[in-house]
């Protein structure tokens, strides 16, 4: 088998606002084979620096565009293909969006191969540990601790069994924080457990603060209170917190998720579509194993994103809990014919060959740019 073609799609609704919605755009990759089978990814990224990633022609041996890196090669070379994409792209790659965009990539290899041998992903990657996952509803605050509490309402009426406040007004107030996160547990009563996402909004010191001040609340965890670059700030906070503090969305290597094992984190979270895919998340996946950290996805993007982060997600012994993204937006909710329901408070993991995802191409074409 050849791959023939790879398709880096952009999709973007028609007005996108500067909330940390990442369903308002995307990046939808497909890679061709001679054999008539089509591989579909994601990349979680700025859309068209990674289109320009994927389709830049050769400009000289380590600067090559992702696509000449695959075209010609035969897909079920997964490492081998990760490797020349790797390798292809040092002088301006080693992390950030080019790593971002081989996510795409790399995702539709996998997709490939699981068509060709009739296999779901996760049997390539050495079978279930889990048939589903528990879905935590991932959302933002609401503009107040009053919509707030409504929300936390909401997804409780909904079935979730765990939700997540995130960003949004979080970091204005002391006062403030506390009552969103007040509310939000008044609204989701004392049965569902509550994940706080400080969405990079304090600094080590403050993060300790609020990390004693939401204790009352119990959160299932503290997520991202601090600038990706403050390792320090980490050590400290994981030391001081009576909390389990989590990150890891905004690494895209290998050393930054060693890094953050290193500085103590309780709980890693790489997106699939951001660190290298597949391939990746799963390496990430199996070290955070080995140092007895929980791990669970990252993803705030389309059904594609939830279909990869299933597969990875079930075969990692220490993987409990999805990332489920209730925003409305239409790419999340109606890209994949596959909506991912919600039963008993768990998702299952596809069963279906490859990902087993197929895209409404009607959406496709309607929310086109590029
Ligand atoms: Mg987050």
């Amino acid at each position: 088998m050849k791959i023939t073609e790879v398709e880096a799609i952009w999709l973007q609704l028609p007005v996108v606002d500067e909330r940390c919605d990442g369903t308002q755009d995307t990046l939808i990759v497909r890679v061709h084979t001679d054999a008539g089978i089509i591989g579909v990814g994601e990349v979680d990224s700025s859309p068209m620096v990674a289109k320009a990633i994927i389709e830049a022609p050769l400009s000289h041996a380590i600067a090559r565009g992702l696509r000449q890196c695959v075209l010609g090669q035969n897909p079920l070379d997964i490492a081998v293909l990760w490797e020349r994409m790797y390798q292809g792209t040092i002088f301006f790659g080693r992390g950030g969006a080019a790593q971002q965009a081989i996510s795409g990539i790399d995702m539709a290899l996998w997709d490939i191969m699981g068509k060709a041998l009739g296999l779901p992903v996760y049997q390539l990657l050495g079978g279930a540990f889990h048939t589903k996952l528990r879905a935590y509803a991932s959302n933002l605050f609401g503009a107040t601790p009053a919509a707030t509490y409504e929300q936390a309402r909401r997804l409780v009426d909904q079935g979730f069994s765990a939700v997540k406040f995130g960003w949004g007004p979080l970091g204005q107030s002391e006062a403030l924080d506390i009552a969103l996160v007040q509310q939000a547990r008044a609204g989701l009563g004392d049965a569902v457990d509550l994940m706080i996402d400080g969405g990079l909004a304090y600094d080590a010191s403050t993060a300790i603060r609020r990390s004693h001040q939401f204790a009352e609340f119990r959160p299932y965890w503290l997520e991202e209170p601090l600038h990706p670059d403050d390792l320090e700030g980490y050590a400290r906070l994981v030391q001081a917190s009576p909390l389990r503090i989590a990150a890891g969305e905004q690494e895209t290597t290998i050393q930054g998720f060693q890094a953050l094992l290193d500085a103590g984190l309780d709980v890693i979270q790489p997106d699939v579509a951001r660190v290298g895919g597949i391939s990746r998340a799963i390496e990430i996946g199996r070290l955070t194993a080995q140092r007895r950290r929980l791990c669970v996805n990252h993803s705030y993007k389309t059904g594609v994103s939830i279909a990869a982060s299933l597969h990875f997600l079930a075969a990692l012994p220490n993987a409990a809990l999805l990332e489920y993204c209730v925003e409305q937006s239409a790419l999340r909710q109606t890209l994949t014919r596959q909506r991912f329901p919600l039963v008993d408070g768990f998702v299952a993991v596809p069963q279906e060959p490859g990902l087993g995802i197929d895209l409404d191409e009607e959406v496709v074409a309607r929310y086109r740019v590029g």
